[in-house]
């Protein structure tokens, strides 16, 4: 299998049958299709190794109608999500398949897993129907459409439909002469740092983003912005969009609401403290790296 991170095609959506509900059928029954098993925002993984996801047959598991989504296809093999309702459910299928549910969060160990964007979708997928079982034009019942990739009111009246999406974020990586600008949230693991982000507000640029983002947080004026590579980070749901960019000034004024500590920093100081770096599957760590290497 490929690696997951970053790569732009693991995942064969193949939208041009997934709205064929007879074929989604027979690939949920069909005896090499993975089912992954999600509860509230955790996967279910083996005991003895939380980095393996315990990938369930449609014969495993109870599927009850509308709790599965076709997620896509892996080298031929089709993937669903399996949405578990209940603790008691939860809890009977660990004990079963002597597994557990791991939590999907940043330190996760799953990030380092090959199927971590497989397993992000499927948490992503989770959210995203959970949140959205009722119309928010009518407040009538939403069901699924399109073996997932929709929801519709039921409501005959209304029939609005509902379609997944993400939140723009930046995040950027500045830089100044020989030092680039790394900041830290208080939440984080200790010692660690990373470039600067920030949700894209309505009616702004994806560049202007970047610019107010930067001088909010850091006090800092950029220019001469770039667009260098986009990663979808479902926690639960943002779309990194990554830039360069240069400062035209070094004095830092932090909104400590924001950012609990910032600092310029050399690549030797870098180099010299590899634990200040963030999680090697992300999109900080690959611009941070890129900057490292020119
Ligand atoms: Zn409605």
């Amino acid at each position: 299998m490929q690696t997951a991170s970053l790569s732009p095609y693991f995942i064969d959506r193949v939208s041009h049958v997934r709205e064929d509900s007879v074929w989604i059928q027979a690939q949920l029954h069909a005896g090499s299709t993975r089912l992954i098993a999600v509860y509230q925002s955790s996967v279910l993984c083996h005991n003895h190794d939380p980095r393996r996801p315990c990938f369930l047959s449609y014969s495993q598991a109870p599927v009850p109608p509308g709790t599965s989504v076709f997620l896509g296809q892996v080298d031929g093999i089709a993937y669903f999500t399996l949405s578990i309702q209940t603790s008691a459910a939860a809890e009977q299928l660990c004990n079963a398949q002597q597994a557990t549910f791991q939590a999907y969060a940043i330190s996760a160990p799953m990030l380092e897993s090959d199927y971590h964007e497989l397993l992000s979708l499927a948490c992503f997928t989770n959210y995203w129907h959970s949140r959205n079982q009722y119309c928010g034009s009518c407040a009538s019942a939403t069901e699924i459409c399109s073996a997932g990739h929709m929801r519709v009111c039921t409501s005959t009246d209304c029939a609005q439909r509902y379609f997944p999406s993400m939140d723009p974020a930046v995040i950027v990586l500045i830089e100044h002469k020989d030092r680039c600008l790394l900041g830290r949230q208080p939440h984080w693991p200790e010692a660690m740092y990373s470039t600067l982000a920030g949700f894209v507000e309505p009616g702004e640029t994806i560049e202007a983003a970047v610019a107010r983002e930067v001088n909010e947080e850091a006090g800092i004026h950029v220019e001469e912005i770039r667009y260098h590579s986009s990663q979808a980070w479902l926690f639960p749901n943002s779309l990194m969009l990554g830039f360069n960019a240069k400062a035209t000034s070094t004095d830092l004024q932090l909104d400590t609401n924001e950012l609990e500590a910032a600092a310029w920093f050399t690549r030797d100081q870098i180099r010299a403290t590899p634990q200040m770096l963030p999680n090697t599957q992300s999109i900080s760590y690959a611009l941070i790296q890129d900057w490292l290497n020119r």
